[in-house]
């Protein structure tokens, strides 16, 4: 708490007064403190393909291009790590856009149930041998006032990491319910699970339980903060359940009732 004084007077420079101001700045230093964590988050994202791009093309310039089996291989590593940090950018792109509220959606009314299962036959198609999806879905339609493309992005993030997390032989279970004035999607896989105290962090940009694994799996750190984004900009809310060792449920609510603006339909 940060607090200022002020002395008043009157014409005649006679004390009438003391105004004080007292200010909460430990709001404002949470969110500095946010903003510096943040960019030191993307510098160290940046220079990890860099460094390693580095070494590899100087081990290329140093010789290895001469080498038919090596060259390859590393010119792969070059370009993965060229892909990651694009993937990252793009990401970094997008969330910057959502913080200025100039995310661009474009509402439309659509059916859900139609958008959900579109999405999984997509998944099913791309040869997924060793995962199993379930589906509990309702056979109705269900109108939803949404940006198709938004919300495909966050069904498409939170079965990415289904998979990715997924063991050998995995089901993931996609349900759809309708509740009383939302519509309530979850993701359900039987994956290692996270830690209680960590599941809420999720969510967070460029937190990831195991940073290694992650990189590894190609992740950015970014896809749950910006589908919490978008789902919150659609007025929803996303949270997950986990226990360590069976698997991770993340859940995310779309609103049935349209909310007009300035009271006329
Ligand atoms: P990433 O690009 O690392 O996947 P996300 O923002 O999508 O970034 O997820 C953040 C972190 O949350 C992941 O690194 C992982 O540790 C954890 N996580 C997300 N989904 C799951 C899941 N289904 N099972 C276990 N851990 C998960």
């Amino acid at each position: 708490v940060k607090a200022s004084f002020s002395i008043v007077q009157d014409e005649e420079e006679t004390f009438t007064g003391l105004i004080t101001v007292i200010s909460d700045v430990t709001e404002q230093e949470k969110v500095e403190r946010e903003r510096r964590e943040f960019v030191s988050n993307v510098s160290h994202e940046l220079r990890t393909p860099l460094t390693t791009m580095r070494s590899y093309l100087e081990a290329l310039t140093d010789g290895a291009w001469e080498d038919k089996n090596l060259a390859p291989q590393f010119l792969e590593v070059t370009q993965n790590e060229t892909e990651r940090m694009i993937r990252l950018v793009n990401d970094l792109l997008q969330l910057s856009k959502m913080d200025h509220k100039e995310s661009g959606m474009n509402v439309v009314q659509i059916d859900i149930i139609q958008l959900v299962n579109h999405i999984l036959d997509r998944f099913e198609m791309n040869k997924l041998e060793h995962i199993g999806i379930r589906r509990k879905i309702p056979r109705e339609e269900i109108l939803v006032w949404i940006d198709p493309d938004k919300i495909t992005q966050v069904i498409d993030n939170i079965m990415s990491n289904a998979i990715k997390y997924s063991p050998e032989g995995g089901k993931i279970t996609l349900q759809v319910a309708k509740e009383r004035n939302r519509i309530k999607i979850s993701i359900q896989d039987q994956g290692l699970g996270i830690a209680r105290e960590k599941v809420d962090k999720i969510f967070d940009r460029f937190y990831r339980v195991d940073k290694a694994r992650s990189r590894e799996l190609g992740g950015t750190g970014l896809g749950l903060a910006i589908s919490k984004e978008i789902v919150e900009a659609h007025h929803g809310h996303i949270w997950a359940s986990s226990i360590e060792g069976q698997g991770t449920t993340i859940y995310f609510t779309l609103p049935l009732v349209v909310r007009k603006r300035g009271g006329r339909s």
